[in-house]
């Protein structure tokens, strides 16, 4: 996971690590290469830029130069930034309704119906929990056979209705139904396009009005680097979501979206898809993730 990255960053730091002493022009020349690896990794210029200043004003208010690992700290300054960046602490997901109800959003493709079954299957784990899976997607059947599937591959109930054509009045009954059959979460996989449009966001949009979810998630595919980003936006304006959901990590993604999304939405990113499989699912610790980033 962002590879690249990481030999970037880790390349930036020997700057610092090679010289017996370090000085302003060292720590300089690694910001510059810090903010090159991070551009090069799809993250937004501006987010780069601010990114490697906030390090380079705590550096000077920490007084790394006469520390004694002045390399080390420097590693751990990023190495903070980068955390804060993607959000600080984890944050979970609001399961407090009965049922509690959960919204995906994103474009075709990002991965929504199999994260929905991820999630599904990851609360189904937590045994307390009873969900229930509804296929909102009323534009291709597929879809609805697609999230059948994957009922049925982790043994949760599966809502659909193919008599009607409105997402509205699929979610609604859908969620009476779980209130009589003692289902405790709705997860509501909706349609998705290529791109965004008018027409989807104002479905969506009506959906939410009328459910009001406890939790709307954007499901996006870490893949698409800054599109993530405007995608997000672009659903965060109509929804304002709760938190992200990044698909494809286990691919081979560069690592921009992951970095810049909640800077630019301020959302947290909540949980991770690392693959295909229904437990290809992690919760999404900023911290760990610029572990992992830094090596
Ligand atoms: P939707 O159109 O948003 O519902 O997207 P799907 O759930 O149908 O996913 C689109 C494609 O991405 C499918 O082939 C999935 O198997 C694949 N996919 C979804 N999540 C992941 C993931 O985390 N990693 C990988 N490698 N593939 C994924």
């Amino acid at each position: 996971m962002f590879d690249n990255l990481s030999d970037k960053l880790d390349k930036a730091f020997h700057i610092l690590k090679g010289h017996g002493q370090i000085t302003e022009v060292n720590v300089a020349e690694t910001l510059k290469e810090v903010r090159r690896a991070l551009v090069d990794a799809d993250v937004n210029y501006k987010i780069a830029k601010d990114f490697t200043k906030t390090v380079k004003d705590k550096a000077i208010g920490q007084d790394v130069l006469s520390s004694l690992k002045p390399g080390e700290l420097m590693v751990k300054l990023v190495k903070d930034e980068l955390t804060s960046l993607m959000g600080g602490d984890a944050k979970g997901i609001n399961l407090s309704g009965n049922p509690s109800v959960i919204l995906m959003s994103g474009l075709q493709g990002s991965g929504k119906t199999t994260f929905s079954g991820k999630l599904a299957n990851f609360l189904k784990n937590k045994k307390t929990k009873k969900p229930l899976l509804v296929a909102c997607d009323v534009y291709r059947p597929a879809a609805i056979d697609q999230l059948h599937v994957v009922g049925e591959q982790i043994g949760v109930e599966v809502y659909s209705n193919r008599e009607t054509k409105d997402p509205v009045k699929i979610s609604q009954d859908a969620i009476a139904h779980a209130k009589e059959n003692g289902f405790n979460v709705v997860i509501i996989d909706t349609a998705g396009r290529l791109a965004v449009d008018e027409a989807m966001m104002t479905e969506i949009s009506n959906i939410h009005k009328a459910i009001q979810p406890q939790e709307t998630l954007f499901v996006v595919d870490s893949m698409t680097g800054q599109d993530a980003v405007n995608t997000a936006k672009a659903f965060n304006d109509i929804l304002n979501f709760d938190g992200v959901i990044l698909t494809k990590l286990d691919g081979d993604t560069r690592g921009g979206a992951a970095i810049s999304i909640k800077s630019v939405v301020d959302k947290p990113i909540k949980f991770i898809g690392t693959g295909e499989k229904m437990e290809a699912i992690d919760v999404f610790y900023p911290e760990r993730m610029a572990d992992r980033i830094l090596g």
